[in-house]
């Protein structure tokens, strides 16, 4: 086993970044090109609040749907388990994360899992608020305690792409609405999605979002618990088995902790008692997986005996 250090992070930056060669940069997000591809940065932090970064850790890039996992924590806390999986199932998919042939083919009530768009979607429309505004307020605000960053915002620009591109999301949201799965207004629920795909963070501001899920929910300002143990066992559970899109077994089996990724490049880890990692990397696979991104975190979960699988629970 490594130890944890910044050498040691500069290091494994270094053996991962070739990764990237065969990855493509989404172009649909503003400002992403070429020359971003080779862009590779991490941030871990430890339970016992020790941060070390790497690389190009302060990149910042939109969430996209590493969103997801915050929307999802929202949910339970408004709605509890059973009614948010009423409306969403639990259950990993093998298509791509915005298939639409899934919602036909397998279940008409419900998306697979709130880790692909069409559960993301169902569960945006779950958080609670007086209006469209305030619903994304308190995301942001729930955001901004768990990473403790009052810097944090949406960029405007990748939220006007996030809507002109937003032609199959929409078609996804309207074809729940059809089967009843969706029974708020379909615009706002999208326009909630939208924006949290925007925010934008830097790798410091995902590995605090897996320290959260690390650390019993606890607010990094007040010590706080802010989502109940019981919920974050459910979202760290569908993180395992759905987050790395239809590439999750594989990251099951290879690196072992819950992780989230998003087409920008974005990966959030939890160790659970250890540390949250933050990675961004925005040369993505098909899947939509970071290619260096996904690289790295192997690579951390071999060196620093990170498997919850192994022989030690991931828990050396
Ligand atoms: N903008 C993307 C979408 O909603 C985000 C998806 C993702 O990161 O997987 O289609």
């Amino acid at each position: 086993m490594k130890e944890l250090s910044i050498q040691y992070l500069e290091e494994a930056i270094e053996d991962s970044r070739p990764f990237a060669a065969s990855g493509n940069v989404n172009m649909t997000l503003p400002n992403f090109d070429e020359t971003m591809k080779d862009l590779l940065g991490v941030s871990i932090i430890t339970t016992d609040l020790k941060c070390y970064s790497a690389g190009d850790h302060r990149q910042f890039i939109p969430m996209q749907s590493t969103s997801k996992v915050i929307g999802l924590m929202l949910a339970l806390q408004d709605f509890g388990k059973e009614r948010v999986f009423n409306a969403v199932g639990m259950e990993p998919m093998g298509d791509f994360f915005n298939s639409i042939s899934q919602l036909e083919s397998y279940d008409t009530s419900k998306p697979f899992n709130p880790m692909i768009n069409a559960g993301a979607i169902a569960v945006s429309a779950m958080i609670k608020g007086q209006n469209p505004a305030n619903r994304f307020e308190r995301y942001l605000t729930f955001l901004k305690e768990i990473t403790d960053n009052d810097d944090l915002a949406m960029s405007e620009d990748v939220y006007e792409a996030e809507k002109a591109n937003g032609a199959r999301n929409r078609a996804l949201a309207y074809f729940m609405q059809s089967t009843g799965t969706l029974v708020t207004d379909v615009e706002e629920a999208l326009d909630l999605y939208y924006r949290m795909n925007s925010v934008m963070m830097c790798c410091d501001d995902f590995a605090r979002v897996g320290l959260f899920l690390a650390r019993g929910g606890r607010s990094p300002r007040s010590d706080d618990r802010l989502i109940p143990p019981h919920h974050l066992r459910t979202v760290k559970a569908i993180m395992m088995t759905s987050g790395m899109y239809n590439s999750s077994g594989h990251y099951a089996v290879e690196a072992g902790f819950p992780c989230k990724s998003g087409v920008s490049g974005s990966i959030i880890g939890a160790i659970p008692g250890r540390m949250g990692i933050g990675v961004i990397g925005p040369a993505i696979d098909a899947k939509g997986n970071s290619t260096a991104g996904g690289a790295l975190i192997k690579k951390l979960s071999q060196d620093l005996d990170l498997n919850m699988f192994g022989e030690n629970g991931g828990l050396s």
